[in-house]
Protein backbone atom coordinates (compact mmCIF):
# COMPACT_ATOMS: atom_id res chain seq x y z
CA UNK A 1 0.00 0.00 0.00
CA UNK A 2 1.37 4.20 -0.84
CA UNK A 3 2.26 5.19 2.42
CA UNK A 4 3.50 8.56 3.48
CA UNK A 5 7.49 7.76 4.51
CA UNK A 6 10.26 9.55 5.70
CA UNK A 7 13.53 8.15 3.42
CA UNK A 8 16.52 8.50 5.25
CA UNK A 9 20.51 7.14 4.89
CA UNK A 10 20.34 3.96 6.85
CA UNK A 11 23.06 4.78 8.96
CA UNK A 12 21.20 7.66 9.91
CA UNK A 13 18.06 5.53 10.96
CA UNK A 14 18.01 4.99 14.10
CA UNK A 15 17.30 8.21 16.02
CA UNK A 16 14.45 8.97 13.55
CA UNK A 17 12.63 5.68 13.99
CA UNK A 18 12.47 6.24 18.08
CA UNK A 19 12.07 9.60 17.56
CA UNK A 20 8.80 8.79 15.10
CA UNK A 21 8.21 6.24 17.74
CA UNK A 22 8.05 8.68 20.85
CA UNK A 23 5.50 10.79 18.29
CA UNK A 24 3.14 8.24 17.32
CA UNK A 25 4.46 8.77 14.06
CA UNK A 26 5.48 5.53 12.98
CA UNK A 27 2.63 3.03 11.28
CA UNK A 28 3.99 -0.19 13.44
CA UNK A 29 1.96 -2.26 10.73
CA UNK A 30 3.75 -1.89 7.77
CA UNK A 31 6.61 -3.38 7.23
CA UNK A 32 10.28 -0.98 7.46
CA UNK A 33 11.67 -1.45 3.52
CA UNK A 34 14.95 -0.56 2.24
CA UNK A 35 16.45 0.29 -1.29
CA UNK A 36 20.32 0.72 -1.54
CA UNK A 37 21.62 3.10 0.99
CA UNK A 38 18.13 4.17 2.28
CA UNK A 39 15.48 3.38 4.89
CA UNK A 40 12.09 3.87 4.06
CA UNK A 41 10.15 4.65 7.51
CA UNK A 42 6.07 4.58 7.18
CA UNK A 43 4.00 6.80 8.62
CA UNK A 44 0.96 7.09 10.55
CA UNK A 45 0.33 10.69 9.15
CA UNK A 46 1.45 13.57 7.57
CA UNK A 47 3.64 15.51 10.47
CA UNK A 48 3.39 18.70 11.64
CA UNK A 49 5.79 21.71 10.59
CA UNK A 50 6.79 21.70 14.42
CA UNK A 51 6.74 17.93 14.32
CA UNK A 52 9.39 17.87 11.31
CA UNK A 53 11.30 20.31 13.01
CA UNK A 54 11.93 17.67 16.14
CA UNK A 55 12.91 15.01 13.61
CA UNK A 56 17.08 14.22 14.18
CA UNK A 57 18.93 14.15 11.01
CA UNK A 58 18.74 15.23 6.66
CA UNK A 59 15.49 13.38 5.72
CA UNK A 60 13.10 13.54 2.94
CA UNK A 61 9.54 13.41 3.01
CA UNK A 62 8.35 11.35 0.01
CA UNK A 63 5.86 8.30 -0.28
CA UNK A 64 6.85 4.43 -1.09
CA UNK A 65 4.91 1.07 -1.38
CA UNK A 66 4.57 -0.67 1.66
CA UNK A 67 3.89 -4.54 3.15
CA UNK A 68 1.70 -4.51 6.23
CA UNK A 69 2.48 -7.37 8.49
CA UNK A 70 0.42 -10.40 7.50
CA UNK A 71 -1.36 -11.68 10.04
CA UNK A 72 -0.19 -10.03 13.10
CA UNK A 73 -3.17 -8.76 15.32
CA UNK A 74 -3.93 -5.01 15.30
CA UNK A 75 -5.66 -2.50 17.68
CA UNK A 76 -7.12 -1.39 15.11
CA UNK A 77 -9.07 -4.62 13.87
CA UNK A 78 -11.05 -4.41 17.62
CA UNK A 79 -11.83 -1.03 18.07
CA UNK A 80 -13.04 1.98 15.67
CA UNK A 81 -10.93 4.54 17.39
CA UNK A 82 -7.86 3.86 18.74
CA UNK A 83 -6.97 5.84 21.72
CA UNK A 84 -3.99 7.39 23.00
CA UNK A 85 -1.84 5.07 25.08
CA UNK A 86 1.80 4.10 25.94
CA UNK A 87 3.71 1.23 27.06
CA UNK A 88 6.38 1.72 30.18
CA UNK A 89 7.90 -1.61 30.77
CA UNK A 90 4.63 -4.42 30.52
CA UNK A 91 2.50 -1.74 31.55
CA UNK A 92 0.24 0.22 29.33
CA UNK A 93 -0.97 3.31 30.29
CA UNK A 94 -4.19 5.07 29.23
CA UNK A 95 -6.32 8.05 30.03
CA UNK A 96 -9.13 8.09 32.37
CA UNK A 97 -11.87 9.52 30.46
CA UNK A 98 -11.13 7.35 27.19
CA UNK A 99 -14.78 5.24 26.89
CA UNK A 100 -15.34 1.88 27.64
CA UNK A 101 -11.74 1.62 29.73
CA UNK A 102 -11.89 -2.18 29.91
CA UNK A 103 -12.44 -3.18 26.48
CA UNK A 104 -9.97 -1.12 25.31
CA UNK A 105 -7.59 -2.72 27.62
CA UNK A 106 -8.39 -5.98 26.73
CA UNK A 107 -7.68 -5.39 23.39
CA UNK A 108 -3.83 -3.89 24.16
CA UNK A 109 -3.47 -6.98 26.31
CA UNK A 110 -4.48 -9.36 23.14
CA UNK A 111 -2.60 -7.19 20.92
CA UNK A 112 0.75 -6.52 22.83
CA UNK A 113 1.84 -9.73 23.81
CA UNK A 114 4.17 -8.48 26.43
CA UNK A 115 1.77 -6.12 28.49
CA UNK A 116 0.48 -7.35 31.67
CA UNK A 117 -1.12 -4.80 33.55
CA UNK A 118 -3.25 -1.77 32.05
CA UNK A 119 -3.66 1.38 34.19
CA UNK A 120 -5.80 4.41 34.02
CA UNK A 121 -3.83 8.05 35.24
CA UNK A 122 -6.36 9.53 37.42
CA UNK A 123 -5.12 12.97 36.29
CA UNK A 124 -1.36 14.67 35.12
CA UNK A 125 1.22 14.88 36.97
CA UNK A 126 1.62 16.66 39.87
CA UNK A 127 3.36 17.94 43.42
CA UNK A 128 6.87 18.20 43.76
CA UNK A 129 7.76 14.96 42.94
CA UNK A 130 6.47 14.87 39.83
CA UNK A 131 3.94 12.08 40.21
CA UNK A 132 0.78 10.16 39.30
CA UNK A 133 -2.21 8.50 40.51
CA UNK A 134 -3.42 5.69 38.59
CA UNK A 135 -6.46 2.95 38.52
CA UNK A 136 -6.25 -0.51 37.82
CA UNK A 137 -8.28 -1.59 34.38
CA UNK A 138 -6.86 -5.11 33.77
CA UNK A 139 -4.23 -7.61 34.08
CA UNK A 140 -2.08 -7.69 37.40
CA UNK A 141 -2.57 -5.53 40.43
CA UNK A 142 0.56 -3.68 40.02
CA UNK A 143 2.41 -0.15 39.36
CA UNK A 144 5.91 -0.70 39.16
CA UNK A 145 7.92 -2.28 36.42
CA UNK A 146 11.51 -3.16 34.69
CA UNK A 147 11.98 -0.32 31.31
CA UNK A 148 14.29 -1.01 28.64
CA UNK A 149 15.85 2.03 26.57
CA UNK A 150 19.14 2.31 24.67
CA UNK A 151 20.31 -0.52 26.12
CA UNK A 152 19.90 0.90 29.90
CA UNK A 153 16.95 -1.22 32.31
CA UNK A 154 15.03 1.42 34.83
CA UNK A 155 13.26 -0.56 37.89
CA UNK A 156 9.90 2.23 38.49
CA UNK A 157 7.18 2.55 40.50
CA UNK A 158 5.00 4.75 38.31
CA UNK A 159 2.95 5.94 41.54
CA UNK A 160 6.17 6.81 43.53
CA UNK A 161 8.10 8.89 40.88
CA UNK A 162 8.41 10.44 37.74
CA UNK A 163 9.08 8.35 34.12
CA UNK A 164 8.11 9.07 30.92
CA UNK A 165 9.56 7.09 27.98
CA UNK A 166 8.58 9.93 25.24
CA UNK A 167 12.15 11.50 26.21
CA UNK A 168 14.12 8.80 24.89
CA UNK A 169 15.64 10.72 21.97
CA UNK A 170 16.17 14.00 23.79
CA UNK A 171 18.15 11.80 26.49
CA UNK A 172 20.14 10.37 23.57
CA UNK A 173 20.49 14.14 22.19
CA UNK A 174 22.17 14.84 25.55
CA UNK A 175 24.39 11.75 25.63
CA UNK A 176 26.04 12.51 22.44
CA UNK A 177 27.30 15.96 23.93
CA UNK A 178 28.93 15.03 26.92
CA UNK A 179 32.52 13.70 26.43
CA UNK A 180 35.06 11.17 28.64
CA UNK A 181 36.58 13.11 31.54
CA UNK A 182 33.75 14.97 31.76
CA UNK A 183 31.38 15.72 35.08
CA UNK A 184 27.86 16.13 34.86
CA UNK A 185 25.43 17.36 37.61
CA UNK A 186 21.63 15.84 37.09
CA UNK A 187 19.66 18.06 39.40
CA UNK A 188 16.45 16.69 38.68
CA UNK A 189 17.09 12.90 38.19
CA UNK A 190 14.05 10.89 38.91
CA UNK A 191 14.77 7.26 38.74
CA UNK A 192 18.12 8.22 36.68
CA UNK A 193 17.29 7.53 32.63
CA UNK A 194 19.55 10.75 31.75
CA UNK A 195 21.71 10.18 34.45
CA UNK A 196 22.65 6.35 34.06
CA UNK A 197 22.53 6.21 29.80
CA UNK A 198 25.36 9.17 30.35
CA UNK A 199 27.30 7.29 33.21
CA UNK A 200 27.00 3.85 30.59
CA UNK A 201 29.06 6.17 27.78
CA UNK A 202 32.45 6.01 29.58
CA UNK A 203 33.33 4.98 33.49
CA UNK A 204 35.78 8.17 33.00
CA UNK A 205 32.20 10.48 32.97
CA UNK A 206 31.56 11.58 36.29
CA UNK A 207 27.65 11.99 36.97
CA UNK A 208 26.24 13.52 40.12
CA UNK A 209 22.61 12.44 40.10
CA UNK A 210 20.63 14.02 42.80
CA UNK A 211 16.56 14.21 43.73
CA UNK A 212 14.29 15.37 46.66
CA UNK A 213 12.03 12.17 46.42
CA UNK A 214 13.46 9.80 48.48
CA UNK A 215 11.62 6.62 46.26
CA UNK A 216 13.28 8.16 43.26
CA UNK A 217 16.72 7.90 44.58
CA UNK A 218 16.33 4.38 45.99
CA UNK A 219 15.13 3.41 42.75
CA UNK A 220 17.85 5.02 40.98
CA UNK A 221 20.18 3.69 43.24
CA UNK A 222 18.63 -0.12 41.85
CA UNK A 223 18.90 1.08 38.33
CA UNK A 224 22.89 1.87 39.08
CA UNK A 225 23.15 -1.65 40.10
CA UNK A 226 20.61 -2.94 37.21
CA UNK A 227 22.72 -1.43 34.94
CA UNK A 228 25.97 -1.88 36.22
CA UNK A 229 26.83 2.14 36.32
CA UNK A 230 29.77 2.51 38.69
CA UNK A 231 30.03 6.04 38.01
CA UNK A 232 26.69 7.34 39.55
CA UNK A 233 26.65 9.17 42.72
CA UNK A 234 23.03 9.09 43.77
CA UNK A 235 22.33 11.54 46.56
CA UNK A 236 18.57 12.39 48.26
CA UNK A 237 18.02 16.02 48.51
CA UNK A 238 16.94 19.69 47.45
CA UNK A 239 19.27 20.81 44.45
CA UNK A 240 19.40 23.84 45.59
CA UNK A 241 21.22 23.00 49.19
CA UNK A 242 23.89 20.54 47.30
CA UNK A 243 24.85 23.15 44.39
CA UNK A 244 27.13 24.10 47.36
CA UNK A 245 28.58 21.07 47.76
CA UNK A 246 29.70 20.58 44.03
CA UNK A 247 30.34 24.32 43.38
CA UNK A 248 32.28 24.80 39.73
CA UNK A 249 32.50 21.11 39.48
CA UNK A 250 30.18 20.22 36.80
CA UNK A 251 30.92 20.36 32.80
CA UNK A 252 26.99 20.12 32.31
CA UNK A 253 24.34 20.69 34.22
CA UNK A 254 21.20 18.76 33.07
CA UNK A 255 17.68 20.84 34.65
CA UNK A 256 15.45 18.76 33.59
CA UNK A 257 11.96 20.26 35.74
CA UNK A 258 9.60 21.97 33.26
CA UNK A 259 7.56 24.54 35.13
CA UNK A 260 10.03 24.94 37.68
CA UNK A 261 13.53 25.12 36.66
CA UNK A 262 13.87 28.38 36.86
CA UNK A 263 13.69 28.63 40.95
CA UNK A 264 17.23 26.52 40.69
CA UNK A 265 19.17 28.70 38.11
CA UNK A 266 21.15 30.48 40.61
CA UNK A 267 22.48 26.82 42.04
CA UNK A 268 22.46 26.09 38.69
CA UNK A 269 25.51 28.62 37.81
CA UNK A 270 26.83 27.64 40.94
CA UNK A 271 27.56 24.13 39.77
CA UNK A 272 29.39 25.14 36.62
CA UNK A 273 32.83 25.11 35.97
CA UNK A 274 34.31 27.87 32.70
CA UNK A 275 32.58 26.62 29.86
CA UNK A 276 30.08 24.32 31.13
CA UNK A 277 26.47 23.67 29.37
CA UNK A 278 23.07 23.85 31.09
CA UNK A 279 20.38 21.89 29.35
CA UNK A 280 17.52 24.03 30.93
CA UNK A 281 13.75 22.14 30.19
CA UNK A 282 10.43 24.79 30.10
CA UNK A 283 7.26 24.78 28.77
CA UNK A 284 6.85 27.69 26.83
CA UNK A 285 3.92 29.26 25.06
CA UNK A 286 4.09 29.13 21.14
CA UNK A 287 4.49 33.20 20.90
CA UNK A 288 7.74 33.11 23.42
CA UNK A 289 9.55 29.68 22.76
CA UNK A 290 12.69 30.72 24.17
CA UNK A 291 13.17 34.09 24.68
CA UNK A 292 11.65 34.35 28.30
CA UNK A 293 13.68 31.58 29.92
CA UNK A 294 16.82 32.55 28.00
CA UNK A 295 16.66 36.35 29.67
CA UNK A 296 16.23 34.72 32.86
CA UNK A 297 19.25 32.01 32.79
CA UNK A 298 21.23 35.13 31.58
CA UNK A 299 20.01 37.25 34.63
CA UNK A 300 21.08 34.33 36.94
CA UNK A 301 25.14 34.56 35.66
CA UNK A 302 24.70 37.97 36.03
CA UNK A 303 24.53 38.14 39.60
CA UNK A 304 27.43 35.81 39.43
CA UNK A 305 29.33 37.83 36.97
CA UNK A 306 29.33 35.21 34.97
CA UNK A 307 28.77 35.27 31.16
CA UNK A 308 26.09 33.40 28.83
CA UNK A 309 26.57 31.82 25.20
CA UNK A 310 23.42 30.27 23.62
CA UNK A 311 24.11 26.99 22.46
CA UNK A 312 21.32 25.54 20.93
CA UNK A 313 17.41 26.11 21.44
CA UNK A 314 14.90 23.50 20.66
CA UNK A 315 11.67 21.81 20.78
CA UNK A 316 11.62 18.94 22.61
CA UNK A 317 7.91 17.74 22.66
CA UNK A 318 4.54 19.19 22.19
CA UNK A 319 3.14 19.85 25.63
CA UNK A 320 -1.09 20.89 25.27
CA UNK A 321 -2.44 23.31 23.03
CA UNK A 322 0.22 26.09 21.60
CA UNK A 323 2.69 25.29 24.40
CA UNK A 324 5.68 23.04 24.16
CA UNK A 325 8.28 21.43 26.03
CA UNK A 326 11.44 23.34 25.04
CA UNK A 327 15.44 22.86 25.71
CA UNK A 328 17.92 25.79 26.12
CA UNK A 329 21.42 24.83 26.07
CA UNK A 330 23.92 27.96 27.08
CA UNK A 331 27.51 28.08 27.62
CA UNK A 332 28.44 29.55 31.23
CA UNK A 333 31.98 31.15 31.20
N1 LIG B 1 15.07 13.60 35.00
C1 LIG B 1 14.10 12.60 35.37
C2 LIG B 1 13.49 11.97 34.14
O1 LIG B 1 13.76 12.42 33.02
O2 LIG B 1 12.77 10.97 34.29
C3 LIG B 1 13.02 13.14 36.32
C4 LIG B 1 12.38 14.40 35.88
S1 LIG B 1 10.95 14.87 36.81
C5 LIG B 1 10.20 15.92 35.63
C6 LIG B 1 11.56 16.03 37.99
C7 LIG B 1 12.22 15.44 39.23
O3 LIG B 1 12.65 16.51 40.07
C8 LIG B 1 11.30 14.60 40.09
O4 LIG B 1 11.84 13.32 40.24
C9 LIG B 1 11.25 15.33 41.45
O5 LIG B 1 11.22 14.47 42.57
C10 LIG B 1 12.55 16.12 41.42
N2 LIG B 1 12.59 17.35 42.26
C11 LIG B 1 11.60 18.22 42.51
N3 LIG B 1 12.04 19.20 43.30
C12 LIG B 1 13.35 18.96 43.56
C13 LIG B 1 14.37 19.64 44.30
N4 LIG B 1 14.11 20.76 44.98
N5 LIG B 1 15.60 19.11 44.32
C14 LIG B 1 15.88 17.96 43.67
N6 LIG B 1 14.97 17.27 42.97
C15 LIG B 1 13.71 17.77 42.90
Amino acid sequence: MRKSCIRILKKNGEPIRRALLDMDLLDNNSRICSEGDFLYLPLTAEPQDTELKLLPGDFELTEQDFEEHKGQLKLENLMNDVPHFEVIGDIALIEDDVSQPEMVAEAIMKVKGNVKTVLAALGPVEGEFRTRRFRRIAGEDKTSTIHKEYGCRYYIDLEKAYFTPRLATERSRILAQVKEGQTVVDMFAGVGPYSIMIAKKSNDIRVIAIDKNPDAIEFLRRNVELNSATNVEAIEGDANLLAERFQGLADHVIMNLPHNACEFLDAAIRLCASGAIIHYYDITPEDDLFGCSLKLIEEAAGKADRKTEAVETRVVRSYAPRQFNVCIEVRVI
